[in-house]
């Protein structure tokens, strides 16, 4: 799992100081926009920019693996498990979107499907197949 906290940090320091626009980081791709605004999960807290509580997380999925799947949100949130039952390996990001002001920013990224499925799955969640 990679964590992307410190460039998030990093990325909100350099604004600050004015080595960034806020158009180099308030850019969320229409889609992304839409996806949050209806499908994103609230984030408790305040956007970073625009001091808004009107942050929302979207995750998406990539791999070869997932072929026409890949680069599609992840919605419903069940099918996140689905298709790590029928994959062996793909990558999940989950980004952090304001559907205010369009600021949005990798939060972190991680590996899933059935090669990882071993080590995520709960003890309680054994044998129910
Ligand atoms: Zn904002």
């Amino acid at each position: 799992m990679v964590d992307y906290t410190l460039a998030r940090r990093s990325a909100i320091s350099s604004l600050r100081r004015g080595r960034l626009d806020t158009s180099d980081v308030c850019d969320a791709h229409p889609e992304l926009l839409r996806a949050a605004k209806n499908i994103g999960d609230a984030v408790p807290g305040q956007c970073p920019i625009c001091s808004h509580e009107s942050l929302r997380w979207v995750r998406y999925v990539y791999g070869d693996e997932l072929k026409r799947d890949s680069g599609r949100v992840v919605y419903p949130a069940a099918w996140l498990s689905e298709l790590a039952s029928a994959h062996d390996s793909f990558t999940c990001y989950l980004v952090e979107v304001c559907v205010d002001c369009a600021w949005n920013h990798l939060v972190r990224s991680y590996m899933a499907g059935r090669r990882y499925q071993a080590l995520a799955s709960h003890p309680s969640s054994r044998g129910r197949r």
